[in-house]
C-alpha cells in the first residue's frame, strides 16, 4: 500500500536544500563548463542527474514557489542549433557586406583646433602647434570604420555573429537569447524543511521509523504526498504529516484537500502541522471537520505541540 517514488521534485527539493545548507550558500549560480554547456553542478551532484534535467526541475520548484531565481545572464545562441558554443564575432560593411573595414582613430587638438589621424600625433606633439600629446582632455579621439571596397565611413561597422558548430552568421537582431538563472532558496522552504528534519529527529529518539516524503495509495488508486510518515515496527502507532509555512495564515483550502485526502486513505488520517497558524476560516473549518492540526508560530512551538500531541495518544 505505501510506494516510495525514488526521485519526484519534493525529493528534489529537499536534496537541493541539503546543498544550500551543507555548503553554507544562499544562492546556486550556473557554471560554463568545457564544452559550453551551462551547468549547476552542485545541483547535478545532488540528484545524480544530467544538466537539462536539473535546469527542469530548479524552474519548477521555482514555479511550485520554493526556490526564486533571478537572471544571472542573458547569453546569446545560435539561432539554428541553440548551442552556447562562443560564437565568432567578425565585423562587416553596413553599406556593400564587405569585410574589408578596418578601425581608424581620428585625434584633434581642442586648444589649436588641428585634426588628423593618430598616427600623425607619433611624433609625441601636435604636427600644428607642437603642444605636447597626451591622453587628455586637451584632445578629442574619434573612432570611425571605413570600408576599402566602396569607401565609406561609418562609426559602427555591421558586426557578424557566426556559430562554431553549424557555421550560421547572423547579425544581432537575428541571433536567439537564453536566459540564465541563478537560484536561492525561500525563507519558507528552508523553514519547512528545517521542520521536517527536526520532527524525524524526534519521532527517531521515540523509536519512530520515518519516511520524509512518503506516498499513500488511497482507494481512487491516486497516491498522496505526505511530508512524514513516522511508523512502529509493531504497527502499533502511525503519524501522517503535512507541514505547511507561509508567511500568512494558511486558508482553508488546505483543510478541504486534506479532508477530501482524509476519505480516500481512510481509516489513515493524517495531521497538518501548520506555521504561523490558520486563518480564522480555515480554524472553523477544521473544528467542523474535525481535523488534526497543530498551530504554531514557530519550529520550536511546533514540537512543543507535536510532543503533546503524540503523548496525548493522537487518533490513527
Ligand atoms: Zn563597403
Ligand atoms: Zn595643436
Ligand atoms: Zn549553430
Amino acid at each position: 500500500m505505501y510506494v516510495v517514488v525514488a526521485i519526484d521534485v519534493y525529493e528534489a527539493e529537499q536534496r537541493i536544500i541539503d546543498v544550500f545548507m551543507n555548503q553554507s550558500i544562499s544562492e546556486i549560480k550556473p557554471v560554463l563548463d568545457k564544452v559550453q554547456v551551462i551547468r549547476y553542478p552542485l545541483v547535478e551532484d545532488a540528484l545524480g542527474l544530467p544538466s537539462i534535467e536539473v535546469v527542469n526541475i530548479l524552474n519548477q520548484l521555482c514555479e511550485l514557489g520554493s526556490f526564486q531565481r533571478k537572471l544571472y545572464i542573458r547569453v546569446a545562441v545560435c539561432p539554428k542549433c541553440s548551442i552556447i558554443d562562443p560564437l565568432l564575432i567578425s565585423i562587416s560593411c553596413p553599406n556593400c557586406s564587405s569585410i574589408n573595414v578596418f578601425r581608424k582613430v581620428f585625434v584633434k587638438h581642442v586648444k589649436c583646433g588641428y585634426e588628423g589621424l593618430e598616427e600623425s600625433f607619433s611624433e609625441g606633439s601636435c604636427p600644428k602647434c607642437g603642444f605636447k600629446y597626451s591622453r587628455s582632455r586637451e584632445f578629442i579621439r574619434r573612432t570611425v570604420f571605413e570600408c576599402s571596397d566602396c569607401g565609406k565611413q561609418f562609426k559602427t561597422p555591421s558586426v557578424v555573429y557566426t556559430c562554431k558548430n553549424c557555421f550560421t552568421s547572423s547579425s544581432i537582431s537575428s541571433l536567439s537569447f537564453m536566459d540564465v538563472y541563478s537560484y536561492s532558496i525561500s525563507r519558507q522552504s528552508f523553514l519547512k524543511i528545517t521542520l521536517i528534519y527536526r520532527i524525524k529527529d524526534f519521532l527517531n529518539s521515540l523509536g519512530y521509523e520515518v519516511k520524509a516524503p512518503s506516498y499513500v495509495e488511497g482507494v481512487s488508486g491516486l497516491k498522496h504526498r505526505f511530508d512524514i510518515y513516522g511508523f512502529k515496527q509493531n504497527n502499533s502507532s502511525k503519524l501522517l504529516a503535512n507541514v505547511y509555512v507561509s508567511d500568512k495564515p494558511i486558508g482553508e483550502q488546505v483543510i478541504m484537500n486534506v479532508f477530501a485526502v482524509g476519505f480516500d486513505i481512510y481509516p489513515l488520517q493524517s495531521t497538518i502541522i501548520a506555521i504561523p497558524g490558520l486563518s480564522e476560516s480555515a480554524r472553523q473549518f477544521s473544528i467542523t471537520l474535525k481535523a488534526n492540526v497543530i498551530e504554531a508560530l514557530n519550529i520550536e512551538q511546533a514540537l512543543e505541540k507535536l510532543k503533546n500531541f503524540i503523548n496525548q495518544g493522537f487518533k490513527q
